[in-house]
């Protein structure tokens, strides 16, 4: 017997995600809990998988399953398939593991012929009916299955509608009849075929048709962007039809048991009356709120309102449903978990778990740290906004604010973000198959469509602003420009969106950071109460330190004190140090810096008051603070009066092959020791003033790029020395930590002998990441972009940490570290502190902490709470 590939709709249930693909266990789901859903089937994604392994064939035994299923079918429903008197019709729709909207192929109304539309015609008494179904079932086979470019129906179709003065539904059965024959020409002048008469033959087709959809371009697009296995492959549902475009008692939608946008916890969607499945989806016609729908349809609308609750209530979380009212009658076409924006992710986490349908720490796990991002996204500045005049304004699909340059093709939108420019896409509506310009956009504009059409759905799970349905928009491909009255925006100009409310201006609007909600306060809280692993910032200056403070951080990781030396004409000073030639010179310009250094630190210690600091030493390489060209060299010499000649060769002498692997680090600070000194005075005096007005200080003085233990001892000595000096004059002591980065493999390797000085570790691994896989921070961009395109890496090693490599070195560095100090405090300060996958792993090595950019502390928080929620569950 050959392997099971079918499964019929009450054979499955919802934990079959893996093997039927999310919309086959959701109406297998549907199905077994009583909901009314069309019979069908679903070919698994094993049969998918299997079809590519045996170079694109049905596997075997598929067909005669698919055979038996729609007999099946067939009594179910009492139609039979391609019966001229009774004929059954299906829609043939793919279906992943994970929701991938409108990235794959899906035919309706398969099963039509002549033959059968003439019968269906008389069944249902309205030919004109089934002259749309058909033509509507000729263009979508055409396009789908046999590769015809879809540009084509469609100006056979805006032709017959005389270039938009008429709509679908005026055409007549006569006039749809036509256009189908039109159809089946430009399919066998494209495609060189026959269109298929026969119901098994187009069956068989379409399947295939889905299956390689699979690996369609849009597909891998969006499997790329959103880190979905190239091997999961997709589930090909079979439905028997029912029709939304039979009358005006007949219609077709698609709702969210709560507003996606904002978390609101009504009912919230839109719906076509008389018409078809994907006219919703695809933003043809701009639809009606769900509300009229209570209105015109009360009886139908409370069914509706009940099962989508029990749905809510069943699943434990927002669903996202697709209905369609047959003759009156509600059909249940799928259920899947809404895709939601960040705001509306908290806010429906916080509600669900106050209403006790989910307890606080599956909240805590229901909102994606990476989608707080956009809770932090900016807006414009009100300030701004008071004096700017609204172009016009459309449907609020997608929260933020964004400028960019207006363009209209999305490659074009592809080609100048690549390019460095910010781009805002403006179609009449999104396709599938504009993706990628969308991926490349700062922001999405449509004057068609609605929020459920496919630019809201795919903006949204980007958490990119967009604008859809701005139905004032003339916009035209030909010119590339769009017009509202008498104002024209043409390509390159700069246009500014709001997606929280919808409006349009013209220009580039400067935007605010967002205040935050107390659902988010309160979720937090909850993160907070289940993490055990600390977040701390980065952060360089007091302004920095107070709004990490306020997003939650414990401390500060890292302070980068070379990021002060470009403030004001302190640079002047620094060159100076730089440029000297005896330790005298070096000191003298020293003493101009300590005092700018000391009042930083002073800043930084206020701002966390009674939370620790980490302050590292001098890092960079110094030619990073030297003019380059001439004129600048000589401008430099004349500030100091010194002979440009000179100060030529010196900034020549300190020009370096390899800078990332050149004098920097702590190698500055020991073969210049004054600035160790110099930076450790700054350090302890500012911790002295500051205790004096009663600030609680934790100073940790930090060592960069150790790789032996013989370059942090006197380090960690003079610093020391120092320290004493300065408590000594002051006469007050306070407690203090002299600690390194471990961002070299050497230290990591050597980390026993290094935790005998350093009281704690903090793991670069930035650096790390650059001397372990031999790869520069700062040249990687020209190919690692093509190497995680090309899968040859996962995700790009200076995001996400590499696990199987760094991420070793993280882990004995650690342990090796605690070998010799249990006690041993360990952190991280490399970028990936606010990575939520690194995160994770950070709190399964044991660290302390992670630090990471003010904004992203509350990703952290997040995701060390998610991290901590795993390993409660892997204990069970
Ligand atoms: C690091 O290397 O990870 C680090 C935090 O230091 P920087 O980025 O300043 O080199
Ligand atoms: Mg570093």
């Amino acid at each position: 017997m050959s392997k099971k590939w079918v499964y019929l709709f009450r054979e499955g249930d919802a934990t079959m995600r893996d093997l039927l693909g999310g919309k086959g266990a959701g109406v297998a789901e549907m199905t077994r809990t009583g909901v009314p859903v069309p019979p069908g089937f679903t070919i698994t994604t094993e049969a998918c998988n299997t079809y590519y392994d045996v170079g694109q064939q049905f596997p075997e035994g598929l067909w005669d399953q698919v055979i038996a299923a729609m007999k099946d079918l067939e009594v179910q429903t009492g139609k039979t398939f391609g019966d001229p008197a009774n004929p059954l019709l299906v829609a043939v729709r793919s279906g992943a593991k994970f929701s991938m909207p409108g990235m794959m192929d899906t035919v309706l109304n398969l099963g039509l012929n002549q033959a059968t539309r003439e019968g269906l015609a008389q069944l249902t008494d309205n030919p004109r009916f089934a002259a749309d179904a058909y033509r509507r079932f000729v263009q979508l086979f055409g396009k789908i299955v046999l590769g015809v470019d879809g540009e084509r129906f469609e100006h056979v179709l805006d032709e017959a509608k005389g270039h938009g003065q008429r709509q679908d539904t005026d055409l007549s059965a006569e006039e749809l009849t036509k256009i189908a024959e039109t159809f089946k020409g430009i399919i066998r002048e494209e495609a060189g075929v026959e269109f298929p008469e026969d119901p098994y033959e187009q069956l068989r087709e379409a399947i295939a048709a889905v299956f390689r959809s699979w690996n369609g371009r849009r597909a891998r697009d969006y499997r790329r962007i959103n880190k979905i296995a190239d091997s999961l492959g997709t589930g090909v549902n079979v439905q028997s039809m029912v029709f939304g475009n039979m009358g005006n008692d007949s219609a077709t939608g698609v709702a969210f048991t709560r507003n996606p946008s904002t978390g609101d916890s009504a009912i919230f969607g839109e719906y076509l009356v008389n018409a078809q499945g994907e006219d919703v989806v695809a933003g043809v016609r701009t639809p009606q709120p769900i509300s009229r729908l209570q209105e015109t349809m009360p009886e139908v609308y409370a069914e509706f309102a009940t099962i989508a609750k029990q749905l809510e209530q069943h699943y434990h979380d927002v669903q996202d449903v697709e209905f369609t009212i047959e003759r009156g009658k509600l059909w249940m076409l799928q259920t899947r978990a809404g895709k939601r924006t960040g705001a509306a992710a908290v806010k429906i986490a916080v509600d669900l778990a106050h209403e006790g349908v989910i307890d606080k720490a599956t909240a805590v796990q229901r909102v994606d740290p990476h989608a707080l991002d956009q809770l932090l996204h900016p807006m414009i500045d009100p300030e701004a906004r008071k004096t700017a005049t609204v172009l016009t304004t459309g449907l609020p699909a997608s929260p933020g604010a964004a400028s960019g340059k207006a363009v209209f093709d999305p490659d074009e939108a592809e080609l100048l973000a690549n390019t460095g420019e910010k781009v805002v896409l403006i179609r009449v509506e999104t396709a599938p198959e504009d993706f990628h310009g969308m991926v490349a956009a700062q922001a999405i504009l449509t004057a068609r469509g609605g929020m459920t059409s496919h630019a809201a759905v795919v903006a949204r799970g980007m958490g990119k602003p967009c604008v859809a349905g701005a139905g004032e928009l003339r916009v035209s491909y030909a010119d590339q420009s769009v017009s509202v009255g008498s104002v024209t925006i043409r390509k390159g100009d700069w246009v500014t969106l709001d997606g929280g409310t919808g409006e349009i201006f013209a220009g580039a609007m400067p935007t605010v950071e967002p205040e935050l909600s107390e659902d988010f306060a309160e979720l937090m809280s909850w993160a907070d109460e289940i993490r055990t692993m600390g977040v701390r910032a980065n952060a360089d200056v007091p302004n920095d330190a107070e709004v990490a403070r306020q997003f939650g951080a414990e401390g500060i990781g890292l302070c980068r004190t070379e990021h002060m030396f470009f403030e004001g004409d302190r640079i002047d000073a620094v060159r100076e140090m730089i440029l000297a030639d005896t330790v005298e010179e070096r000191r003298a310009a020293l003493a101009k810096i300590e005092p700018l250094q000391q009042s930083d630190f002073e800043g930084l210690f206020r701002a966390m008051d009674g939370l620790p600091v980490t302050i590292r030493t001098l890092d960079p390489p110094l030619h990073e603070f030297l003019p380059h060209d001439d004129h600048e060299i000589e401008a430099l010499a004349a500030k100091f009066g010194a002979d440009p000649r000179r100060v030529k060769i010196k900034v020549e002498s300190l020009r370096e092959a390899n800078p990332m692997l050149g004098f920097r680090g702590c190698r500055l600070g020991i073969i210049y020791p004054e600035i160790t000194e110099m930076q450790a005075r700054a350090i302890f005096k500012a911790a002295v003033a500051v205790k004096r007005e009663g600030v609680d200080v934790h100073p940790e003085v930090m060592i960069p790029l150790v790789g032996h233990l013989s370059e942090l001892k006197p380090q960690e000595e003079l610093v020391r020395k120092v320290a004493a000096e300065v408590f000594a004059e002051a006469g007050i002591e306070i407690p203090y930590l002299v600690g390194t980065m471990i961002e070299l493999p050497r230290a990591a390797l050597t980390a026993d002998e290094i935790a005998g000085v350093a009281e704690f570790f903090s793991f670069g691994t930035n650096d790390l990441t650059q001397t372990a896989l031999g790869l520069s921070r700062d040249d990687a961009g020209r190919f690692l972009p093509l190497y995680v395109e090309r899968k040859i890496m996962a995700d790009d090693p200076f995001q996400t940490i590499d696990q199987r490599g760094v991420g070793q070195l993280v882990q004995m560095g650690t342990e090796r570290g605690r070998s010799t100090r249990p006690n041993l405090k360990v952190g991280i300060c490399g970028e990936h502190g606010g990575d939520p996958a690194s995160v994770v792993f950070f709190h399964q090595v044991g660290l302390n902490y992670v630090s990471c950019s003010p904004y992203r502390v509350p990703i952290a928080r997040l995701a060390a709470a998610q991290a901590a929620i795993g390993d409660a569950k892997r204990d069970k």
